[in-house]
């Protein structure tokens, strides 16, 4: 699945089990980093549009992408000095690893240990895929009805979500 807002929300619960279990709060600042991960491995999507590579689910979907992007924001938030710079490293970490979770239920999965391209999936075990390929440069029908399908999932669970914050007057319009 590869759509922003199942992304956003399966962080977001991620965060509030973490809250509940550990009886500690994350911080305000915090919170973004671990909605941010949870987007950052389908910035590849940016590379597949613009330059037309078949990037996707390759290196951004990896655990060795998870531990690039956590020490890329601790080494900025040292040189900042920055007393949170910890949190904000393991939450992009953790934001990163809830996408590759949810990912696992889509399709071939992720390719956890790239640059192995063993794929890891809930639904299709492990396998060696070949590249998935750009879904959108295929314009594959049936494809295409899959994907407008997600899309619409998505945008529901995106607007519950957001009638959810607004109920509970985490957010203002
Ligand atoms: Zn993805």
């Amino acid at each position: 699945m590869s759509y922003a807002f199942g992304h956003l929300v399966g962080a977001w619960c991620a965060g509030k089990i973490y809250e509940y279990f550990s009886k500690k709060k994350i911080s305000h600042y915090a919170w973004i980093f671990l909605l941010l991960g949870s987007l950052l491995p389908d910035g590849d999507f940016l590379l597949d549009w613009t330059l037309g590579y078949d990037t996707h689910r390759t290196f951004t979907h990896s655990f060795l992408f998870v531990l690039f992007s956590a020490l890329v924001v601790y080494i900025i938030f040292s040189i900042c000095k920055h007393p949170e710079k910890r949190q904000f490293a393991l939450l992009l970490g953790s934001g990163i690893l809830t996408h590759l979770f949810l990912d696992s239920f889509f399709g071939f999965g992720v390719p956890l240990l790239w640059p192995s391209m063993m794929h890891f999936s809930f639904s299709e075990g492990i396998s060696y895929s070949v590249l998935e390929g750009s879904t959108f440069s295929r314009g594959n029908v049936i494809e295409l009805g899959d994907q407008l399908r997600f899309a619409i999932v998505d945008m529901a669970i995106g607007t519950a979500w957001i009638f959810y914050l607004w109920f509970r007057k985490r957010i203002q319009f």
